[in-house]
C-alpha cells in the first residue's frame, strides 16, 4: 500500500475505539505490539501506529553501525515485518498537532496534506532528539549520533580522513588528519569512543595507513567519566579505554570549536578532524505545542498510570515522558528499558480501561545498566551486582535480542543474533 492509500486509510470515519500510536520506537511499538496480541473481538478496539519511518532505529547498537563494516540493516527493525500478521494499522507519516478538547489529532503537514484522525486513546512516543548546546562552533563542526544517517556520515568522514592522511607525505599532517575526537563521556560517547579505538586500527592497516598514527580522545568536562556507574566501574571503563589507545581529556568544558579543533576553557586546544558530540538528548521538540502540560526540559508530564494530568485520554511514554519515580522522586532518565516497560504499562492499561477496569500505576524498576567499551566488552551491573568484560557484554547484547523476541518473536530474535555476532567480530 503507498503511503497516500495509507494516509487515507488512516482518516476514515472512527467505528471502533481508536487507540492511536504516535512514534514506533522502543516505546510505542513494544505498545502496539503487546496491545494487538492482547485482543480479544469483545474489546472493540482498532489500533492504529503512526510512525514516518518504516523501520525502527535501533540506536543502542549505532556505534557499530558507525565505525564497523557499513551495515545500516543491522540497526533496523523493519515495521511491515512485526506488524504483518498484527491487527494494527501502520499510517507512515508524523503526528503534527494534537487536539485533546477533541480527542483528534492532525497527521501530515497541516498546511499540506494534514488530516484529522480521531481517537478514544492517544498514546505519544516521540522519543528525542540529539541535544546540541549553543558553543560556538560545535553545531558546525560535530556530528551527533542518533540515527542511522548519523552513523553513516561518521562512516563518510572516517573514509575522508583515512584518504586525507593516505595524501599525506608528513607525519605531523596523517596524525592530524586521523585526529578522532568524541565529546560526551556518558554511555553514548564511551560507546563511540570505545568502538573507535577499538576498530579504527584495522581499518587503517586495512587502508594502508600506520596505526601508530591514529589519535582517539574522547572529552568530558567532569573529572571521571560515566558517572551513572559506580566508581569501581568507572575506573575499570576507563582502563579499558587506555588500553585501547584511547587518550581522555576530563575536567575542562568546551570552550569553542574551530576548524579541526577543540578549544577547552582550560585554553588546552585538541585536534579533532572528526569530531562526534554525544552531549545529550532533549524530547521532541514538537511536542511543546501540542497543548499538553510539560516540564522546564520540554519533557510532557504523566502521572503515575503515565496519563496525561489534564488529559487522561492521553498517555506519554518514552523519551518524551517526564515520569516521576514515586520511589526516588526523580524523573526517569531516557532510556530504552523505561521506554519498553512504560509500552508494556500503557498496553496494559489500555486493555483494562477497554474493559471498563480502572488503570494501575506504573512502578518502573532499574534492574541493570550496561555500557558497552569496544564492541567485545563492557562494564555495568544487574541485580546490584557490577558486571565488566564479556559477561556485560553479552548482558547489553541479550537485552536488545531480548527486545527483538518480544516485538517479533524467534525469527526475528534469532536474525538479530546472526547480525549482531557478524558485527561485532
Ligand atoms: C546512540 C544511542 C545509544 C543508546 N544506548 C542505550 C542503551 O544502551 N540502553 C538504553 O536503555 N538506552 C539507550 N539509548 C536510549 C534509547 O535509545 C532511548 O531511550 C529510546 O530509544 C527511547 O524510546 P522511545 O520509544 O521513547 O523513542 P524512540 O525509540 O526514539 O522512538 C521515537 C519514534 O518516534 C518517531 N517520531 C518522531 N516524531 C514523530 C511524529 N511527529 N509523529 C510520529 N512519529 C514520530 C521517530 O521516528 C521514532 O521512530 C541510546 C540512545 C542513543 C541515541
Amino acid at each position: 500500500m503507498g503511503t497516500d492509500d495509507t494516509v487515507a486509510a488512516c482518516t476514515e470515519p472512527l467505528t471502533r475505539r481508536r487507540v492511536v500510536i504516535a512514534g514506533g520506537g522502543y516505546g510505542g511499538t513494544t505498545t502496539a505490539v503487546r496491545l494487538a496480541r492482547s485482543l480479544k473481538p469483545s474489546d472493540d478496539l482498532e489500533i492504529m501506529l503512526i510512525e514516518p519511518d518504516p523501520c525502527q532505529q535501533a540506536l543502542s547498537e549505532l556505534d557499530l553501525v558507525a565505525v564497523g563494516p557499513s551495515r545500516p540493516e543491522f540497526c533496523e527493525l523493519w515495521h511491515p515485518t512485526v506488524f504483518r500478521d498484527l491487527p494494527v494499522t501502520v499510517c507512515y507519516n508524523r503526528l503534527e498537532d494534537v487536539h485533546a478538547e477533541e480527542r483528534a489529532i492532525t497527521v501530515g503537514h497541516r498546511d499540506d496534506d494534514g488530516q484529522r484522525v480521531e481517537y478514544w486513546r492517544l498514546v505519544l512516543a516521540t522519543g528525542a532528539i540529539a541535544f546540541v548546546p549553543p558553543v560556538p562552533g560545535l553545531a558546525e563542526h560535530a556530528i551527533t549520533m542518533w540515527s542511522v544517517e548519523d552513523a553513516q556520515e561518521l562512516q563518510r568522514r572516517v573514509e575522508a580522513a583515512f584518504k586525507q592522511a593516505a595524501r599525506s607525505p608528513h607525519a605531523s599532517e596523517r596524525q592530524r588528519a586521523l585526529s578522532f575526537t568524541v565529546i560526551g563521556g556518558g554511555a553514548t560517547g564511551v560507546e563511540i569512543v570505545g568502538t573507535l579505538g577499538q576498530m579504527l586500527p584495522h581499518r587503517a592497516i586495512d587502508a594502508g595507513l600506520d596505526p601508530a598514527d591514529l589519535r582517539v580522545r574522547l572529552v568530558e568536562g567532569r573529572p571521571e567519566i560515566l558517572y551513572d556507574l559506580r566508581p569501581g566501574q568507572r575506573a575499570r571503563a576507563a582502563a579499558r579505554l587506555k588500553r585501547m589507545g584511547v587518550e581522555l581529556v576530563l575536567g575542562s568544558m568546551v570552550e569553542r570549536v574551530e576548524d579541526s579543533e577543540v578549544v577547552l576553557e582550560s585554553g588546552d586546544r585538541v585536534d579533532a578532524a572528526v569530531l562526534v558530540f554525544c552531549g545529550g538528548a532533549k524530547a521532541d521538540p514538537d511536542a511543546v505545542k501540542w497543548g499538553l502540560e510539560f516540564d522546564s526540559s520540554g519533557r510532557l508530564l504523566c502521572d503515575e498510570c503515565l496519563r496525561s494530568p489534564a488529559h487522561p485520554d492521553v498517555y506519554v511514554i518514552g523519551d518524551l515522558a517526564a515520569f516521576r519515580d514515586p520511589a526516588t522522586n526523580r524523573t526517569l532518565p531516557m532510556l530504552a528499558q523505561f521506554a519498553i516497560a512504560e509500552g508494556h504499562h500503557a498496553a496494559a492499561n489500555l486493555l483494562r480501561e477497554a474493559r471498563r477496569e480502572p488503570p494501575e500505576p506504573f512502578r518502573p524498576r532499574m534492574r541493570g545498566e550496561f555500557v558497552s567499551v569496544g564492541p567485545r566488552w563492557g562494564v555495568g551491573w544487574m541485580f546490584n551486582v557490577d558486571l565488566s568484560g564479556i559477561p556485560a557484554i553479552v548482558m547489553k547484547r541479550i537485552t536488545y535480542v531480548k527486545y527483538w523476541y518480544s516485538v517479533g518473536g524467534f525469527r526475528l530474535a534469532w536474525k538479530r543474533l546472526r547480525e549482531m555476532l557478524a558485527m561485532a567480530r
